[in-house]
């Protein structure tokens, strides 16, 4: 930013001062500011998600007059409806069957309830954390409901913000199942805020939130049903890695039923009724036989089926801001959308829709826009993990992706390679683990790996830099192994 916009510094630390001894501020539908009042900002931020709240703070820290606004809790779905919840409750329910496998005459399986209120107490103390990091980092947090009423202004209650740049860091929300009784179907988002488990479960869906939703709730002792309309799940990840975690997840009494269309759902005596249609038979031998209609009847049933971009009711449209066919808000290169002030970042836009894109894209912009032209991440490899059990991590080309980009099948060549981890050993449980890497056949690079294990997120992430800087399986094998462990089945 110019030494014009800048404050100096002194100024910028008394505000510190003052915003650290302040609460978050309450915007009231009938502001208690002067009726019209004007705030004057450099950057307002809409939505206090991973990527609002890393703009909000880069941009601040380049001495941005910067502000926040947020109409729910602090740190969007990240810290209260996904990644923090859903990973708690998962080790939760892992270390107990673990636990439970190894000293099987106590037996016993996590308790919900006692896992909940140690999840909402993580939530609180990040809700604290992150409200003590953006004051001191100078940005003014808003709560209330933002609509933009121009290119420059933002209106929050009875509050008139006047903004150079504004950021939509809206997120998204599930999407609602599209058939009569949809609405019957709960979603991730009711899941974390359950006080107690039904006996059983029919899980909608073969993505992220379907297949970790559906691993979770087996472990917490919930029968659970999944009905996914492709002929495998994770249908955006490596076949062979799919098919062996719905063996793993089949193996422990999760029931799969695939290219299964639902097309009803119904109550029925405190129950639920979920129908569907199934096409062809799948090719895991679970039940398919034709077009036929079947019934599957469950406590509860959990839709999670996709998310969509979320920014109708910010007034947008009406200012120029254009959608994409996917349903995101259409950005440049640089998040600017259409309307040259107004930008936006994170599941608001389309792409992938994972926490650390939204907030590498965040900062990013904040640094674009206020500070020096920082380094843009690398959005073309991007790790990503599943986090149900055993956990899949993923980074790079899937097989059928370099066979596309190839062209012929003989360009590439994939090394697979099957084990059991020392911890399933011990554990007794047997679960096979799995590796495989996707390789240039002619120049040995690699292109992308993949991983069946608990240990695959920590280990693919670390891997992702690997494959950027153009490794190739020589280098893996020529690297000495760290043993005994997951790791080092990559290298063999
Ligand atoms: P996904 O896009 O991952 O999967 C959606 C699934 O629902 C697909 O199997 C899709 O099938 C199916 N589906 C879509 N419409 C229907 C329908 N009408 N009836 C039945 N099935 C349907 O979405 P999720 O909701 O699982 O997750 C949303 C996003 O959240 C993810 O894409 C990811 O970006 C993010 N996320 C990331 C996590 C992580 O990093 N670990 C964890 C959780 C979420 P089809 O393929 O046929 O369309």
């Amino acid at each position: 930013m110019t030494k014009r916009q800048a404050r100096p510094a002194s100024e910028r630390q008394s505000a510190r001062r003052a915003t650290s001894e302040q609460p978050v501020e309450r915007v009231p539908r009938r502001g208690r500011r002067r009726g019209g009042a004007q705030r004057e900002a450099d950057f307002v931020v809409i939505g206090a998600g991973s990527g609002g709240v890393a703009a909000a703070r880069r941009a601040a820290a380049h001495g941005a007059r910067v502000v926040l606004i947020e109409r729910d809790a602090i740190g969007g779905t990240c810290v209260n409806r996904g990644c923090v919840p859903k990973k708690m409750l998962s080790y939760g329910g892992t270390l107990a069957a673990i636990l439970s496998g190894c000293l099987s005459h106590t037996g016993g399986r996590e308790d919900w309830g006692d896992a909940i209120v140690r999840v909402n107490a993580e939530m609180a103390r990040l809700h604290v954390a992150y409200t003590h990091r953006l004051q001191e980092a100078g940005v003014t947090l808003l709560h209330g409901e933002a609509t933009v009423t121009a290119p420059d202004l933002v209106q929050v209650g009875a509050e008139t913000i006047h903004a150079r740049r504004i950021l939509i860091a809206t997120g998204a929300r599930p999407q609602t199942l599209p058939v009569p009784g949809g609405e019957l179907a709960g979603t991730s988002d009711d899941v974390f805020t359950w006080q107690s488990l039904p006996a059983s479960i029919v899980v909608i869906g073969g993505g992220y939130i379907a297949v970790e939703q559906a691993s979770i709730l087996s472990r917490y002792g919930v029968k659970v049903e999944m009905l996914v309309r492709e002929s495998r799940l994770l249908e955006r990840f490596d076949h062979e890695i799919a098919a062996a975690l719905a063996e793993a997840l089949a193996a422990r009494g999760v029931r799969l039923h695939f290219n299964a269309e639902v097309t009803l759902l119904n109550q029925a005596n405190g129950a639920i009724d979920v129908c569907y249609r199934q096409g062809a038979p799948d090719g895991d031998g679970n039940d398919g036989g034709g077009d036929r209609v079947h019934t599957v009847r469950a406590q509860a049933a959990l839709a999670a089926i996709g998310r969509e971009p979320q920014w109708e009711n910010l007034g947008l449209a009406a200012l120029g801001v254009e959608k994409s066919a996917q349903g995101g808000i259409r950005v440049d290169r640089s998040f600017r959308s259409r309307v040259r002030s107004i930008h936006a970042v994170g599941d608001a836009i389309d792409g992938l829709h994972l926490t650390p894109v939204a907030s590498a894209q965040g900062r990013w912009l904040a640094d674009r826009l206020f500070g020096r032209r920082g380094e843009r991440a690398d959005f073309d490899v991007v790790p990503t993990a599943v986090f149900c059990e055993p956990a899949i991590g993923s980074v790079g080309l899937t097989e059928h992706e370099a066979i596309a980009a190839a062209g012929k099948a003989e360009r590439v060549e994939s090394v697979v390679r099957r084990f059991v981890s020392l911890e399933n050993r011990f554990a007794g449980s047997g679960q096979a683990s799995m590796v495989k890497l996707v390789v240039n056949a002619r120049s040995g690079r690699v292109l992308g790996a993949h991983m069946m294990d608990n240990a695959a997120p920590e280990i693919i992430q670390t891997l992702a830099v690997a494959l950027r800087l153009g490794v190739k399986l020589s280098h893996l094998r020529t690297t000495v192994q760290l043993h005994p462990t997951v790791a080092e089945e990559l290298f063999a």
